[in-house]
């Protein structure tokens, strides 16, 4: 029996605690805010999107190529079916929707059941809980770790396992100053980078606060004529600094980076056809029906709201009649249609994603354990790991899955 110590009691570190303890250690696991759990009683809006359906290669094809090549032996051992076992032996059912996402049946605080089964768990399995317990700094010489500091104190013990998460929503907890110690402990890190957020624009339409394109897809080019980047279909949402959405999350890591190295440009096409299409279709409507206004045309394709202010800024005249519209006009509206331009972003903050991106290298992790490679008794997992999942449950499965490697020793 080993006496271990789990740093930060959220999805990954939970579950490592958890597993730590019924193998026969003897665990502490030290939770700095004053609870358990906190960044998983928001998730999902307060329902928490636990998982997502379907086998592990499913799930692996939504990370990247090297993310998915690392999750594979631990997401073989503790895959969705295990995690929702789990979970529904201590009371929780869960229900699959339509784009299979995984939530516990719709109660309010659903999200907040999720965390007490956890901690059921974790205190049946004979975990000691010291929450209110921020880890300041470890201790040790290469390759063992010796001891870590909460303030004052030391606390020794024979291996360490830190699921410190990432470092958004600094207010539940994740500051992401673990990545700092590794790094001190000449570990290979990527600085955090923002993922998963609400993208800012230079140009924001506070106005259209609220507003939604639907159906179409957002596209991020190198500049207003520069070369695609990456493309996303799903809705956006305007807020008043910027978008949200599906899409907008979905794209924020993709915008940022190109924001970084010069150039980025927003559009949103809520029309997926070619704009010759658009047109040909938009020159037949005139013929058959010449008496429309171009207003009704546009709103056809695009909320309401927005239709005054973008024929305003097209320079259309709100009461011109198809039949009257000019070739420039036509093309105005057609490039409305397909490629709204969003323009320029703002600085993505890496505090709003839903997810950090950035975290202990990959490769120097060994994946069916998380052993920090060459280390003998540290271990890391969850977010604090190189991992970032799009939207639909996946880091929270990523987080399960990497902590219970973490805790089989
Ligand atoms: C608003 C929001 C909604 C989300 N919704 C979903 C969703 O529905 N589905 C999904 O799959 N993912 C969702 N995510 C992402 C998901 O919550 C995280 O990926 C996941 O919680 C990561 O698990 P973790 O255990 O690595 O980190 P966390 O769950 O963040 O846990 C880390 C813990 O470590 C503690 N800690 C940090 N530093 C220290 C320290 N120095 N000393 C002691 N303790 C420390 C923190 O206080 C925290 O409790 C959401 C994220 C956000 C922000």
């Amino acid at each position: 029996m080993a006496k271990v110590v789990v740093v930060g009691g959220g999805a990954a570190g939970l579950v490592a605690a958890w597993r730590a303890a019924s193998r026969g250690h003897a665990v502490l696991l030290l939770e700095a805010n004053g609870r358990l759990g906190v960044k998983l009683r928001i998730s999902g809006g307060g329902k928490c999107n636990i998982t997502h359906d379907g086998p592990p290669k499913a799930l692996m094809a939504a990370f990247s190529k090297e993310q998915a090549r690392f999750l594979r032996p631990s997401l073989h051992a503790f895959d969705n079916r295990a995690v929702l076992d789990l979970l529904r032996r201590e009371g929780v059912e869960t229900y699959v929707r339509d784009n299979g996402r995984v939530f516990p049946l719709d109660r309010p605080g659903s999200a907040g059941a999720v965390v007490s089964a956890f901690e059921t768990l974790v205190r049946r399995a004979g975990v000691e809980v010291r929450t209110g317990a921020r880890v300041t700094g470890l201790e040790g010489e290469f390759p063992r770790l010796s001891a870590l500091r909460v303030g004052e104190e030391r606390l020794a013990a024979d291996a360490f396992i830190l699921a410190t998460g990432g470092a958004s929503y600094p207010e539940t907890g994740t500051r992401g100053e673990a990545l700092g110690w590794l790094k001190g402990l000449k570990a290979p890190v990527r600085p955090w980078f923002p993922a998963l957020a609400p993208i800012p624009l230079a140009r924001p339409r506070g106005t259209w606060e609220g507003v939604a394109l639907r159906e179409g897809e957002l596209r991020l080019s190198a500049g207003p004529e520069g070369r695609r980047l990456a493309v996303f279909a799903g809705d956006i949402l305007f807020t008043k600094v910027g978008i949200s959405g599906p899409a907008a999350l979905e794209l924020s890591q993709a915008t940022e980076r190109a924001r970084r190295e010069g150039a980025a440009w927003l559009v949103y096409a809520s029309s997926l056809a070619a704009p010759e299409r658009v047109d040909a279709a938009l020159i037949e409507e005139a013929r058959a029906n010449p008496r429309l206004l171009a207003a009704t045309w546009l709103q056809r394709h695009l909320p309401e709201r927005l239709v005054d202010p973008l024929l305003q800024e097209a320079a259309v005249d709100r009461g011109l009649m198809l039949k009257d519209l000019s070739r420039a006009a036509r093309r105005e509206l057609v490039g409305l249609v397909t490629a709204l331009p969003l323009g320029g972003p703002q600085p993505v903050p890496l505090a709003r994603g839903e997810v950090a991106a950035g975290g202990v290298e990959l490769a120097a992790v060994d994946p069916h354990n998380m052993a920090l490679r060459g280390w003998e008794n540290l271990r890391v997992c969850g977010e604090l790991l190189d991992l970032d999942g799009p939207v639909g449950g996946y880091n929270l499965q990523a987080a399960f899955s990497t902590g219970f490697a973490a805790g089989t020793l």
